[in-house]
């Protein structure tokens, strides 16, 4: 689970400006038992601007991930564009009840870090924010699936489906009659 490449050395960081550039692949996927993702070509730009004790940190994420079609289960590539604004705060998360700046899509998130902390791991918040824009529906655009895996799948969906999804009504419904016969037995 180590990505030593996305680390940010706090400490001796430099005064200004400094940028990180880089790569997540397939790897870096399933590095986090992410098996969705098939394959990935994404480049993650990190600008992080030190000034006094304050850190910024401004990543934009941009490439390409490879899912299956939920349709067609055919490969299915979708770009990826993500920015993410980060404030670096040393201490304690504050436990605020109120959710601070949650309207607004430019509000920053901050990200809390020990004193004694050497580095930033940027590599969970690069994977929550591209997993974050990825759709919820993912399909090929209509009339773009593989009409061979659809057909396929709808041959094995109906032949299932007399199976699997009659089934549990009729089991319901022989059970409330049953439930209703033993009732008025009872009585
Ligand atoms: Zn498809």
């Amino acid at each position: 689970m180590e990505h030593p490449e996305f680390l940010i050395p706090l400490n001796g960081l430099a005064s200004g400006r400094t940028e990180f550039r880089w790569k997540a692949g397939k790897e870096f996927f399933g590095s986090f038992g992410n098996a969705e993702i098939l394959d990935a070509d994404l480049t993650a730009v990190v600008a992080v601007e030190k000034s006094g004790h304050d850190i910024a940190v401004d990543c934009s994420i941009e490439g390409m991930v490879t899912v299956l079609c939920d349709r067609c289960l055919d490969d299915l590539v979708l770009p990826v564009s993500v920015v993410a604004g980060l404030d670096v705060k040393y201490g304690r998360q504050p436990v605020s009840g109120s959710g601070d700046t949650e309207d607004g899509s430019e509000a920053r998130e901050s990200v809390y870090v020990q004193a004694s902390e050497q580095e930033l791991d940027m590599s969970q918040i690069i994977y929550d924010y591209v997993c974050l824009s990825l759709p919820m529906q993912r399909f090929h655009p209509e009339g773009q699936c593989n009409p061979e895996s659809v057909a396929r799948l709808r041959a094995g969906i109906s032949v299932k489906g007399t199976e699997q999804v009659r089934n549990p009504f009729a089991a319901l419904e022989g059970f409330l009659g049953d439930s209703g016969e033993q009732t008025e037995n009872n009585n």
